[in-house]
C-alpha cells in the first residue's frame, strides 16, 4: 500500500482534534500545522520511473493522513488531485475527513454516483458529531464508505447511517491527558455492525481504557496490539444483503 500526502497541515475542527497527532508531531519539532502547504510528493501518483511505469505501486492508497482532504485551504490544489485519482484506475485512494458537509462542493463535475476507485472514510468522535456528519454522509454518491469511530470519546448509536457503508473502524484517544475509552462502547458498534453486516474493526485501544469497571492505563506502543488481541474483528458476509436475504 502507498500514501500520498499532497499537502500537509490542518486547522483543529471538532473535539475530535484536541489530541491530533499532526499537531503534537509538528510541535514537537516546531512547525506550525495552521499553514498548509504542498508537498514535493504532490505529483507522487503519476510520477514515473524510467522505464514508463509508475512509481506509486497499485493498490491501497492512503491520501492526506497528515492533512483533511476536504479541507477549504486545498480548494485551489484538488482537482489536479482528481485529475490523478481519475487516470489512477489500478489505485484505491482513501481518505478520511471530519469535514463532510463540504464533499459536494469539492468533487469534480464527472463524480456521477461516485467512482470505483475511491474510498471515503467519515470520522465521528461521539454522538453528536456522528449525528451532525452521518446524517449528510448516508447521502451522498460515494462506491465505498467507511466510518472511522476514532478517536472514540463516548458510546456512539450508529444504527441509522450503516446503510451502503463497507466497514466501521474503533480506535481510542491516544495521549497522556486522553479522555478514557470504554470497551463497552466498542463491542456495542460490533453489535450494531453484525446485525447489519457491515465489517468491524478494533483498530485501537485509548491510553486510558476501561473494561470490566476498572481502568487500564496503556503505552502508546501497545494500543494497536492490544486492540488486536481482543479478537473481535468481524469481516461482513458480502454475499448477504441487511434484509437478510442472498
Ligand atoms: S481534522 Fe484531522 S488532521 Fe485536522 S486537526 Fe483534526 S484530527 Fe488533525
Amino acid at each position: 500500500m502507498a500514501r500520498w500526502d499532497p499537502w500537509r497541515g490542518c486547522h483543529r475542527y471538532s473535539e475530535g482534534c484536541k489530541f491530533c497527532y499532526i499537531h503534537k508531531g509538528d510541535a514537537k519539532r516546531g512547525v506550525d500545522t495552521n499553514c498548509i502547504t504542498k508537498t514535493d510528493k504532490f505529483y507522487a501518483p503519476i510520477e514515473r520511473k524510467k522505464n514508463g511505469e509508475y512509481k506509486m505501486k497499485s493498490g491501497l492508497a492512503y491520501v492526506c493522513f497528515s492533512s483533511d482532504f476536504l479541507l477549504e485551504d486545498a480548494d485551489p490544489w484538488r482537482s489536479e488531485c482528481w485529475d490523478m485519482i481519475r487516470e489512477r484506475t489500478d489505485c484505491q485512494f482513501l481518505f478520511l475527513t471530519k469535514r463532510i458537509e463540504r464533499f459536494m462542493d469539492c468533487i469534480p463535475s464527472d463524480w456521477g454516483d461516485g467512482w470505483d476507485n475511491v474510498i471515503v472514510g467519515c470520522t465521528v468522535e461521539n454522538q453528536r458529531r456522528a449525528d451532525e456528519r452521518l446524517r449528510v454522509f448516508s447521502q451522498l454518491p460515494i462506491k465505498h464508505k467507511n466510518i472511522i469511530c476514532q478517536p472514540m470519546i463516548s458510546a456512539i448509536d450508529l444504527e441509522n447511517y450503516l446503510d451502503g457503508v463497507e466497514l466501521v473502524v474503533a480506535g481510542g484517544e491516544s495521549d497522556r491527558y486522553a479522555r478514557p475509552m470504554h470497551y463497552d462502547w466498542v463491542l456495542s458498534l460490533r453489535e450494531q455492525c453484525i446485525r447489519q453486516n457491515v465489517s468491524f474493526e478494533f483498530r485501537q485501544c485509548g491510553t486510558h481504557f476501561i473494561k470490566d469497571g476498572r481502568e487500564y492505563k496503556l503505552q502508546t506502543k501497545d494500543l494497536c496490539s492490544q486492540a488486536r488481541k481482543s479478537g473481535i474483528n468481524y469481516q461482513r458476509n458480502s454475499e448477504v444483503r441487511i434484509d437478510g436475504n442472498k
